[in-house]
């Protein structure tokens, strides 16, 4: 009783949680009493206010040297079911869907081992050059690290510097799953260590551009690395102040190798309200948590409003990435949808740019 009576002073004096406070909140914390907490956070943070972004993803490849146990993605070069899109085809994709009115293109792909540096300056300049133009939020700091290693043979601050003189506008959040290396051998043998992607964020950061952090849990790790993995993007943040936002989201197991391995727990909507009340409690120097409707499901979306959410993301149009997982929740939301659910749930929906300045403040009625 104590320690929950502490961690309550600690937050509402404004101060920082420990490890220990941190563990408790993922293992003993009475549910509702967190979620309670972790809501006057939110609000003391962004009053009434809740997000989303216009925005759509696309994927160039899913082409990829690496196999994490986790991804239903990712196919090797000449297996059946790899795609590859043309500079042509992803801009006249997202053309359409620009003059729809979206902010923001979200492009992420496999580590493909043979396009080259070229193809991803094009993408980029291709995209930045319509009208009006969308922030380009694309890669990941693994493939920010595969392209500049192994594609472009420069170090990381030149590559992020050519992508941004081609229209970069901000890196995606992916990549980060836990930070323990321990976690990362079972799950995404390879893959970037946590020092290698925090390293990429800070380049960027210091560079002046912004980024969001994520957090791929229920798997195989435990409440400690849940809680060492925030302290981690914590730390950056404090140093940076990059981070535009935080994004967890729950292993899904219908596909993946994990799950053939036996691992097939999918997270409960408990322990995702659970995940995200524990974040904005722990990552107190983030304005913004996503609760990731494509994840959760927009219902349970709308119940993490109250949870220490304060933010459904976007409007995606066609995401690839979870539902070749398994996911079952819809390919994208209308504006309308994400209004209405904000609303219902009691906040004042705000469309949202990039970088969570507010683009639009009214009613979609489509
Ligand atoms: S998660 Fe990314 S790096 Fe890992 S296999 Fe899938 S596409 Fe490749």
């Amino acid at each position: 009783m104590r320690v929950w009576e502490n961690i309550c002073e600690t937050v509402e004096a404004g101060n920082r949680l420990g490890t220990a406070e941190g563990i408790y909140l993922f293992e003993k914390a009475e549910f509702h009493r967190l979620g309670q907490l972790a809501d006057r956070v939110r609000e003391r943070k962004v009053g009434s206010q809740a997000s989303y972004v216009v925005n759509r993803y696309l994927n160039y490849s899913n082409v990829c040297i690496l196999s994490c146990q986790f991804c239903a993605f990712a196919r090797k070069k000449r297996e059946p079911g790899t795609f590859a899109y043309s500079v042509e085809e992803l801009t006249e994709a997202a053309r359409k869907s620009v003059a729809q009115g979206i902010t923001e293109i979200h492009i992420v792909g496999g580590l493909h081992p043979s396009l080259p540096y070229s193809f991803y300056l094009e993408m980029l300049s291709s995209l930045a050059a319509l009208e009006p133009r969308p922030v380009l939020k694309v890669f990941t700091a693994i493939e920010i690290r595969h392209l500049a290693e192994r594609v472009a043979k420069k170090p990381i601050v030149e590559v992020l510097a050519d992508f941004k003189a081609a229209g970069l506008g901000s890196l995606t959040g992916g990549g980060a799953e836990i930070f323990d290396a321990g976690v990362r051998d079972r799950i995404c043998r390879g893959k970037e260590t946590a020092a290698e992607w925090l390293e990429v964020h800070r380049i960027w950061h210091e560079m002046g551009g912004r980024s969001t952090a994520t957090m791929l849990y229920g798997h195989v790790e435990t409440a400690a690395q849940r809680v060492h993995h925030l302290e981690q993007l914590r730390s950056l943040q404090d140093e940076t102040g990059g981070f535009t936002g935080f994004v967890p989201f729950a292993f899904e197991p219908a596909q993946t190798r994990l799950a053939e391995l036996g691992r097939m727990r999918r997270a409960s909507a408990l322990e995702e309200l659970r995940v995200i009340a524990a974040s904005r409690l722990l990552l107190d120097n983030f304005d913004h948590i996503t609760a990731y409707w494509i994840s959760t499901g927009l219902p349970l979306a709308q119940v993490a409003l109250s949870y220490g959410a304060d933010d459904l993301h976007g409007t995606i149009e066609e995401e690839k990435i979870f539902h070749m997982a398994g996911a079952q929740t819809p390919l994208g939301q209308t504006r309308g949808n994400l209004e209405r659910a904000i609303r219902a749930a009691g906040r004042v929906p705000v469309q949202r740019n990039t970088f969570y300045e507010p683009v639009w403040n009214g009613e979609i009625t489509r």
